[in-house]
């Protein structure tokens, strides 16, 4: 997306009065009756069976209006629904968890010059404001585009690929973490850095997404 045209849809944003991507109720971009409508994932939470996470965490199923809102966060620039998607993901966070700190996961910059930003940065920035725990968009960075995986000619040589994504700061040595994104389909991704937050010293690593797609 070029300047001009982020720019154009940030005006538009300010002008039009907000409305419920589900059902068109004013002065929200996602209301409370439409979110309690979404299909909740059984489990909401998986293990860690074969992931370097911990277990991951959706609030919903990536289906009807749960597909709109996401849409809306990462292809129409409508940066203001994060906050109403952040709503039901910081519900499921477990205060027992005793979390140390938010981490999203990050985009390869070249991806987050087209879009302009991380989807995932405005959840988690959201959900650390709600849950109370810092918010660290900086400690984890990705080292070049995922897309270059189809290039990778077997399944090991893929994997490998995608774990070596990722990189994180050691700043994250001894803590629990939070690792947020927008929608978990295989958990690769999740996988992939969470191993980067473990190998930097992690001591756990539990994964937030707004929606799963089964
Ligand atoms: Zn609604």
């Amino acid at each position: 997306m070029t300047l001009l045209r982020q720019t154009f849809q940030r005006a538009l944003e300010l002008v039009l009065p907000a409305r419920c991507v589900g059902c068109g109720k004013a002065r929200t971009y996602l209301c409370d009756s439409c979110v309690d409508s979404m299909e909740v994932p059984h489990p909401r939470t998986i293990a860690a069976d074969g992931y370097a996470f911990d277990g991951v965490t959706s609030a919903v199923v990536y289906d009807g209006i749960a597909r709109d809102a996401v849409h809306q966060l990462k292809f129409r620039n409508v940066r203001a629904i994060a906050a109403y998607m952040a709503v039901p993901m910081a519900r499921g966070i477990s205060a027992s968890l005793a979390l140390d700190a938010v981490v999203p996961v990050p985009l390869h910059r070249s991806r987050l010059r087209e879009r302009g930003y991380n989807q995932a940065t405005l959840l988690g920035r959201s959900i650390a404001e709600q849950i109370d725990v810092p918010f660290e968009p900086t400690w984890l960075t990705r080292k070049h585009q995922s897309g270059r995986q189809v290039e990778a000619k077997d399944v090991a040589a893929r994997q490998a690929n995608v774990r070596s994504a990722f990189l994180s700061s050691t700043a994250v040595a001894g803590l629990r973490v939070a690792l947020v994104d927008d929608v978990m389909t295989t958990g690769a991704t999740l996988d992939a850095a969470a191993a980067a937050l473990k190998a930097a010293g992690a001591l756990a690593v539990h994964c937030y997404t707004f929606a799963r797609d089964v």
